[in-house]
């Protein structure tokens, strides 16, 4: 069966909007919430007991913050080395500008070498440009047949429905649920238990690895030095999705590339522990061109394709540390908007507060309006965050910027001026305060208001507004009470 050319309101353009929408939605979805609470429980607590378990976690996580601080910096030349120590091995590098001129090359390569079945192992940044879906409408002649092979990212495919973890591709999905999907696939029905399902999945995409033409890979990194990719899985498919086809394609993050093996080591010991709680991913794999001439596996052409899209024009600016990112998805399990919506609510390939920020950016403010709202500025994500990204810090700079630029809300905006022009006169503020001392009588119940009025109602709703006090500080200051 070939796989679904895309899924449900799959890519940015046509989901990003309308988060608070889907997020009312999404907070209704009781199984949805607890199943996201159950992996944030365990992952965090996994994550915990990993990364204490390093006597030089803190100083690690400062040693990563520098590397991608110092890489970002001459990130042309890191990239240049990297390109000319893959040319070197006999490999082709190609520097997409964005989705679509990355798109363009492979349907190109796939033509070229006459493929019709691609496999694929997990990857954000093809998720990101939408590459099957593209692929396939772009080069229907080709009649391609594109086959995730992470076992979770195979069922959210064949389900026709978006990942919505970074790590965890189907926490949405019930156990049932994935069987009902995969009994769909063979063709007679599959008890919903893991080890049959497995047996299932395994036996089937067997068969594709096999009879695959062009493997497409993703990449946790590119070290510039050896013009290696570097890419941690714990099902050992990307090993076969990179080497069985005789062509292999690497799409990378230009952001992906570390300078030397010493600095991978440090980025090695903290992504599985943030992600997973493990100490290592099962598998860690090192491409670093097609196979040689005395080496019996291995592709015989290996083409890396650098993905811009939007992330150089984020360098040296008041947003570079978004780019600092190495997707372990730590942040989305601490956040307290994450875990009551879920990923699909962000609309975006990118969750979480980390999605929360990348989004707009590459794909604009307008677009992406709702999401630098998502949160509720606890700090908890950069707690979590194992290279130490302000993210907390990054949401308001976005909120300034719409702001700025006029795309905040007329209401939003009318408020915040009506603050200020209070704050800024302490006899109006006060006039105000006494107003609103007088008339919250009726909304407050056990001295808290849990609903207010107008405009303030959806703000209020999730929270609880402590009673003003009878005597305001200035009051009490003029009184001698304090
Ligand atoms: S922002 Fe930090 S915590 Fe979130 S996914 Fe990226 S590296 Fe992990």
């Amino acid at each position: 069966m070939a796989a679904k050319a895309g899924r449900p309101g799959e890519g940015l353009e046509s989901r990003v909007e309308g988060f608070n929408e889907r997020a009312r939605e999404a907070v209704k979805d009781e199984r949805l919430r607890s199943a996201v609470a159950v992996h944030s429980k365990n992952t965090i607590r996994n994550r915990n007991a990993a990364l204490s378990a390093l006597p030089d976690a803190p100083e690690l996580r400062e040693r990563a913050y520098r590397i991608k601080q110092e890489t970002m910096a001459n990130l042309d030349r890191h990239l240049e080395r990297m390109a000319s120590a893959v040319e070197k091995r006999g490999g082709k590098v190609f520097f997409a500008n964005d989705g679509e001129e990355a798109v363009r090359y492979i349907g190109e390569l796939a033509r070229r070498r006459g493929a019709k079945i691609i496999t694929k192992s997990k990857s954000m940044a093809t998720e990101e440009i939408e590459l099957n879906r593209r692929l396939q409408e772009e080069y229907p002649e080709l009649g391609l047949e594109i086959v995730e092979t992470d076992l979770g990212e195979w069922i959210a495919q064949l389900a026709g429905e978006a990942p919505s973890h970074i790590v965890a591709p189907i926490l949405h999905m019930s156990r049932h649920r994935a069987a009902e999907v995969l009994s769909e696939e063979a063709g007679h029905p599959l008890p919903p238990n893991v080890e049959d399902l497995v047996s299932f999945a395994r036996e089937r995409l067997r068969q594709k690895f096999l009879s695959a033409d062009i493997g497409i890979t993703g990449a946790n990194f590119g070290v510039a030095e050896t013009g290696t990719v570097v890419t941690a899985t714990n099902e050992g498919n990307e090993g076969l999705v990179a080497s069985v086809p005789s062509v292999h394609v690497a799409v990378m993050g230009i952001e992906k590339v570390v300078p030397r093996l010493e600095d991978l080591a440090v980025f090695l010991r903290l992504l599985a522990r943030s992600a997973t709680g493990q100490k290592m991913t099962v598998y860690t794999d090192f491409v670093s061109g097609p196979k040689g001439e005395d080496e019996p596996d291995g592709p015989e052409e290996f083409h890396l394709v650098l993905l811009d899209n939007g992330r150089s024009s984020l360098l040296g600016g008041e947003f570079e540390e978004a780019l600092y990112c190495i997707r372990c998805g730590a942040c989305l399990n601490v956040c307290p908007v994450y875990r009551q919506t879920g990923g699909h609510a962000y609309g975006s390939t990118y969750s979480g507060p980390i999605g929360a920020v990348i989004t707009p950016l590459l794909k604009g403010d307008e677009e992406a309006k709702d999401l630098p709202h998502a949160s509720s500025l606890c700090g908890a994500c950069w707690e979590a965050c194992p290279v130490g990204i302000p993210l907390h810090e990054l949401l308001l700079r976005l909120r300034r910027r719409q702001a700025e630029t006029g795309i905040s809300g007329r209401a939003q905006r009318l408020a915040f001026d009506a603050f200020e022009f209070g704050m800024r006169r302490p006899g109006l503020y006060g006039i105000g305060a006494k107003a609103a001392r007088g008339v919250q009588g009726p909304l407050l119940r056990d001295g808290v208001a849990r609903s207010l009025p107008g405009p303030l109602k959806g703000w209020a709703e999730s929270r609880e507004i402590p009673h003003l006090a009878e005597k305001s500080f200035r009051e009490l200051w003029r009184e001698g009470g304090i």
